[in-house]
């Protein structure tokens, strides 16, 4: 059993951890211990789909004014490794066949640009001036979204969407990146600088007087330490109560689909793909019948939810394509390994050939489709925990729910400031968990409509 000691104890070098850990060293906090017991980054960390937008919804300008900052730390951190995560800046590109959803997309894109995500543009004519993305690269491009209305303009962009395709909002501060290599440069700069990795597993946390005093490990290892950072991911509910505090969390299973497209359907350089569009999806009127006698699957029949969306990965001879589909989900205690629907594959692809029916060429023979997934970590309102617990010296960082590869910068610059005793910025109480406190903020929770969740 050893005994040592540290400015500041992390639990969980997930993305979270591994961010506090980085954004602590930058405030000259060094003597850090990460401490896990499983590998870094291995957890919910290496499940994402690596997607990133400052495309959030309100109410207020919190959650875009966070996402800003996580992007402009994301951006930083992509300029000084020679962009060793591959992040770039495709968009993420809303669409619909539903001609009452063009005012929709209208409104959606002022609101954007009302809570700081960048102006709007409309392109209603063939002429417009409307530039599609580079499919590499983050620098100078533009923020905010465009609106397209003009068919010939949708079709001579993206002729791979579907015909009846009347209207693309494409948000432009977003892309995705490669979340395993950010966790990594971003762990191994933070330990050049003296943050050490501990395997082990987080059993009690020590306080005296009502403060955090030290953090034992299994087996019986301690590290005395007067700061406690809880970035336990989908346990970090049972950490909390290790400190005696209840936290308002709960977890969501979710998966996404990579499959080879072989046929080259979505080409290499298109942005993220989101069909805002309930969807029905096609059978043939065997598969019809069979499905009507599933207890389970028999739903298939009924229209599914909006939201189907997806992008492809990496290049080369053998592209692949990522689907995700939130059409099930509810509240449940996290266990792993995970397990999936076997059918969910299917479902994805057959929503995905809505929007992209090239891909219907994949149904009738499936594929070789690799699912894998984790656990949303969530509060009621989507908004993530940044900040102190009501102990002395305890400190959050979760909740980050289906965003945390994004938003993972900003909450650790966030916590680091408070850590630091620095001045915080102005969107700090938006995820501090004393907002659950105010009547005002409660009130608002119950009328709360869009969450952002995708
Ligand atoms: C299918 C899917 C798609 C997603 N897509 C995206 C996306 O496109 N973009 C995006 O930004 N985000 C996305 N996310 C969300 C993102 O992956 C998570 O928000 C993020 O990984 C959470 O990081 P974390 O550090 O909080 O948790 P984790 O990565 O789970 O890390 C928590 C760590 O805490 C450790 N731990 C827990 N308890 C203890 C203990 N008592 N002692 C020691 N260690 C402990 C665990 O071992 C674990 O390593 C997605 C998630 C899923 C599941």
């Amino acid at each position: 059993m050893s005994e040592t000691t540290a400015e500041v104890v992390i639990c969980g070098a997930g993305i979270g951890g591994v961010a506090a850990a980085y954004h602590l060293v930058k405030r000259g906090i060094t003597r850090v211990a990460l401490v896990d017991e499983r590998p870094a980054l291995s957890l919910t960390s290496d499940k994402s789909a690596e997607s990133y937008r400052n495309w959030w919804p309100g109410p207020g300008d919190s959650m875009v004014a966070l996402m800003n900052r996580s992007i402009d730390l994301l951006e930083d951190l992509a300029r000084e490794s020679d962009n060793v995560f591959l992040m770039n800046r495709r968009g993420y590109l809303f669409a619909t066949a539903q001609p009452e959803q063009i005012e929709r997309y209208v409104r959606a894109a002022e609101e954007a640009a009302a809570l700081g995500v960048g102006p709007a543009r409309m392109h209603r004519a063939p002429g417009s001036d409307y530039r599609p993305a580079p499919a590499a690269g983050y620098e100078g491009q533009p923020t905010g979204s465009d609106v397209i209305t003009d068919r010939s303009l949708i079709r001579r962009h993206f002729p791979y969407l579907a015909e009846d395709t009347v209207a693309l909002l494409h948000a432009r501060r977003c892309g995705w990146f490669s979340g395993q290599q950010l966790g990594m440069y971003m762990l191994e700069r933070a330990r050049e600088k003296g943050v050490r990795l501990i395997e082990g597993r987080v059993e009690r946390i020590e306080t005296a007087g009502g403060r955090v005093t030290g953090v034992t490990l299994a087996g019986g290892d301690t590290i005395a330490t007067p700061r406690f950072v809880n970035a336990a991911g989908p346990y970090v509910k049972d950490v909390a109560r290790l400190l005696g505090v209840e936290l308002p969390i709960f977890c969501e299973r979710h998966a996404k689909v990579a499959f080879h497209d072989t046929l080259g359907v979505v080409p290499r350089h298109a942005p993220m793909m989101i069909w805002t569009d309930p969807v029905q999806l096609a059978w043939t009127d065997e598969e019809r019948a069979e499905l009507a006698q599933s207890e389970t699957h028999r739903y298939l029949l009924e229209e599914m939810p909006a939201g189907v969306h997806g992008r492809p990965e990496g290049g080369g001879d053998s592209p692949i394509m990522l689907g995700v589909w939130t059409y099930d989900v509810e509240p449940m205690e996290p266990r792993f390994p995970v397990e999936f629907d076997p059918a969910f594959a299917e479902i994805v692809l057959r929503g995905m050939a809505r929007p992209i029916p090239g891909l219907s060429a994949y149904l009738s023979r499936l594929p070789k489709c690799f699912v894998d997934g984790g656990y949303y970590t969530k509060t009621r309102e989507n908004r993530l925990l940044s900040g102190p617990l009501p102990v002395e010296g305890a400190y959050i960082l979760g909740g980050l729910s289906g965003y945390g590869m994004m938003s993972s910068n900003g909450a650790a610059d966030l916590l680091a400031d408070y850590i630091a005793e620095r001045k915080l910025p102005g969107y700090a109480p938006a995820f501090h968990l004393d907002r659950y406190q105010d009547p005002a903020y409660r009130a608002l929770l119950d009328d709360w409509g869009d969450s952002g969740q995708l």
